[in-house]
């Protein structure tokens, strides 16, 4: 890669650039993770490093985050969280179970009261925790929520309300949306790839047919006047979209199963499916990983 794309792509601040000159690239490409912070609204702001986008708010009763990332970035999200309030950590909520949105829960452990999932997405954590000790993988000590629901949850911070959606199984079989209903931001965790190709986990009962389903439910449910925040983006600056990014992932997914269905027959096989390189008529999707999407719909469809 281009030094230049190198740079332009990870994010690096001026400050890393200085650095560079001092250290071995190595190390640069350590330091590659500058963190970023941007308020959406006077009291709700998004935060990326590594991992999924972790939304928070901050409330006049306390601070409520939701997702985590890694270990790391939580510990500079809490410590940027303490010098823009001073109110206690309330709650701390998962979008869904993976290792990028939930690593991190384990720096909020005793600082927040609690900690609120999907059901499925907590037994999801138990459950790969579980497999990774068996295999002799080594993983972050996990904190999982104490609290579950199994269709809404509504909670009230200070004025605030904040609501948790579930419209079945999409990206997974656990896959919550988080509403700051008083400031019009909603948290759509990886339900939304925003022009990237998605990760698609049907070891987690992830379901492509109805993923276009509760993309329906959430475009009913939000409408135009939510700012939308996506678990992931192709460009680290559209993690935050409007109704018309959800139109347009899930216009990706209607294609792609379009794609492969067609593929399948006129009797190609999977391998041959597989060689494609885009999906048509969708080619804004780009990123690495779009094996994960044609395997996942050979999957479903056979
Ligand atoms: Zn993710
Ligand atoms: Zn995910």
């Amino acid at each position: 890669m281009k030094r230049r794309n190198f740079l332009s792509n990870t994010g690096l601040t001026l400050g890393a650039l200085a650095l560079s000159r001092y250290t071995s690239f190595a190390s640069v490409l350590e330091y590659s993770a500058a963190y970023n912070i941007k308020m959406l609204t006077e009291n709700v702001g998004v935060f990326t490093e590594q991992g999924g986008t972790i939304a928070f708010l901050l409330s006049d009763s306390g601070l409520v985050v939701v997702d985590s990332q890694f270990p790391d970035p939580a510990k500079h999200l809490i410590d940027e969280l303490k010098k823009r309030s001073e109110k206690p950590f309330d709650l701390l909520i998962n979008t869904h179970h993976h290792g990028d949105h939930t690593s991190g829960n384990i720096a909020f452990k005793g600082l927040v009261k609690s900690a609120v999932a999907h059901k499925n997405s907590v037994d999801n954590q138990k459950r790969v925790a579980e497999e990774a000790t068996k295999a002799g993988r080594k993983i972050v000590e996990q904190y999982y929520p104490e609290m579950t629901f199994e269709k809404d949850w509504k909670y009230k911070a200070g004025d605030e309300t904040i609501k948790a959606y579930y419209f079945g199984a999409g990206h997974t079989n656990g896959d919550a949306m988080i509403h700051f209903a008083d400031q019009n931001v909603v948290h759509m965790g990886d339900l939304v790839f925003n022009r990237r190709y998605p990760f698609i986990d049907k070891a987690a009962g992830a379901d492509i047919h109805n993923w276009i389903k509760v993309l329906d439910k959430a475009m009913d449910t939000f409408g135009t006047k939510n700012q939308y925040v996506f678990g992931h983006a192709l460009d680290p600056e559209k993690i935050v979209g409007t109704q018309e990014d959800l139109k347009a992932f899930q216009n990706y997914l209607e294609k792609l199963l379009i794609f492969v269905e067609q593929e399948m027959k006129a009797g190609k096989s999977k391998e041959e499916i597989m060689k494609a390189t885009s999906i048509p008529g969708v080619d804004e999707w780009k990123g690495d990983g779009i094996s994960r999407s044609l395997d996942a719909a050979y999957q479903e469809l056979s």
